[in-house]
C-alpha cells in the first residue's frame, strides 16, 4: 500500500478546512462536502474536489474523516453517505461528540461494516492550519496503516487510547481535556472581568503570577484576546465551546460525577450567546459577567462592549 489514500471530508468549519487542506498537502486524494458550500470552495485551490452531496465526497474513498460540529449532525450527515462505501471502508471521526452519540456512531459504523476510529483532536484552529493537531484515537491495530497516513498529515501526535471504538476511550480523554480547556477559559474571563470590575490594571495580575506555577501559556492566549477585542474570526466559538461543557456535564452526570464548573462555564456560554456573541471566539464568555443579560450593555456601568478598555 502506498502512502497517499483517497480522504472524504464531511463538514469544512473551522477545524476541518485546515484538516483537508492538509492532507491535500500531504499528497492525499481529497473530496470535501460541506452544507455551506461557499465554505468548501476555497480548498479547489488546495487540489480539494468540492462536492456537492455526501455521498459523491466518500465514493471510492479509502477513509472518511467527519469534522462536523456533534453527534447528531455526523448521524445525520453518515447516514446519507454510508450506503455509498464499501463494507471496510475505514471512518476517522474527528468531532467532539457526547459519549451517548459515540455509541450511537459506533452501531452506524456496524451496520454499514465500517472500521470505525474515535478519532477527536486536541488543539485549535492555529494548530489544525500547521498541521499540528493531537490525535487521540481508539481502533483496531489491524489495518491502522489505512489511517496513519491521514492522522500524521492533521497531526504532529497520535495518542493511542485502545482498539475498540465503541468504547469511545479516544473521546473519553477528549472530554476530560476539554474539560480542563473550558475551566481555564473561565477562568480567565473571570479573573479579567473581576480586574475590570476593581480597577486592577491586569497586567499586575500578569505580574503577580510569572514564571510561577500559577502562569501558563493559555491564560495569555484567551486574556490577549480579551484584552485586544479580537474574538473575530474565532478559534473555538461560543456556541461550540457551549455544546462541548454540556457533553461534559452529562457524561459526568451519566457516571456519578458531579461537575458545578464545567456546568457554570456552559450558563456563562449560553449567556454570552444571547448577547450576540454565538459565534465570537469563546474568550467572549467574558462578556457573561457583565449586566443581567437582558441588555447589550458590555460591562458595568457601561453601554458599550468593554473588550481591550
Ligand atoms: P465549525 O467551524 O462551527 O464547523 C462545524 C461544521 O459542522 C461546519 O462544517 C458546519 O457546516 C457543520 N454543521 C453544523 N450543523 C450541521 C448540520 N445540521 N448538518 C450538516 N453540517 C452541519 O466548528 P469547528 O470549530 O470546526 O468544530 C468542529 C468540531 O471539532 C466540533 O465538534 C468541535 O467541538 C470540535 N473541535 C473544535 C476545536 C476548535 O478549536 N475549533 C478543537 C477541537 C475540536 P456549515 O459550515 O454549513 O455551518
Amino acid at each position: 500500500m502506498t502512502d497517499t489514500r483517497t480522504v472524504g471530508v464531511l463538514g469544512t468549519g473551522i477545524m476541518g478546512a485546515a484538516m483537508a487542506r492538509n492532507l491535500a498537502k500531504a499528497g492525499h486524494t481529497v473530496r470535501v462536502w460541506n452544507r455551506t458550500r461557499a465554505k468548501a470552495e476555497p480548498l479547489a485551490a488546495d487540489g480539494a474536489h468540492v462536492a456537492g452531496t455526501p455521498t459523491e465526497a466518500v465514493r471510492d474513498a479509502d477513509v472518511v474523516l467527519t469534522m462536523l460540529y456533534d453527534g447528531g449532525t455526523v448521524l445525520e450527515v453518515m447516514r446519507e453517505a454510508a450506503p455509498a462505501l464499501r463494507p471496510g471502508t475505514v471512518w476517522a471521526q474527528s468531532t467532539t461528540v457526547g459519549l451517548e452519540a459515540a455509541g450511537e456512531l459506533a452501531a452506524l459504523a456496524r451496520e454499514h461494516g465500517l472500521v470505525l476510529y474515535d478519532a477527536p483532536v486536541l488543539g485549535t484552529k492555529q494548530p489544525a492550519e500547521a498541521g499540528r493537531l493531537t490525535v487521540l484515537a481508539a481502533g483496531p491495530a489491524e489495518g491502522r496503516e489505512t489511517v496513519t497516513p491521514v492522522f500524521d498529515a492533521v497531526g504532529a501526535r497520535t495518542v493511542w487510547t485502545g482498539e475498540d471504538a465503541a468504547a469511545a476511550t479516544a473521546t473519553r480523554l477528549k472530554l476530560v481535556a476539554n474539560s480542563w480547556v473550558i475551566a481555564a477559559t473561565a477562568a480567565t474571563g473571570e479573573a479579567l472581568a473581576l480586574a475590570k470590575g476593581l480597577g486592577v490594571d491586569p497586567q499586575g495580575f500578569f505580574d503577580l503570577i510569572a514564571d510561577g506555577p500559577l502562569d501558563m501559556g493559555y491564560l495569555h492566549a484567551k486574556a490577549g484576546v480579551i484584552l485586544d477585542g479580537a474574538y473575530l474570526p474565532p478559534s473555538f466559538a461560543v456556541a461550540t465551546a457551549e455544546k462541548d461543557a454540556r457533553l461534559i456535564v452529562q457524561a459526568g452526570e451519566a457516571h456519578g460525577v458531579r461537575l458545578d464548573v464545567a456546568a457554570a462555564s456552559a450558563e456563562r456560554f449560553a449567556r454570552a450567546a444571547a448577547r450576540g456573541h454565538a459565534g465570537e471566539d469563546m474568550a467572549a464568555a467574558y462578556f457573561a459577567s457583565f449586566g443581567d443579560g437582558s441588555d447589550d450593555s458590555g460591562g458595568p456601568g457601561e453601554s458599550a462592549e468593554p473588550a481591550g478598555s
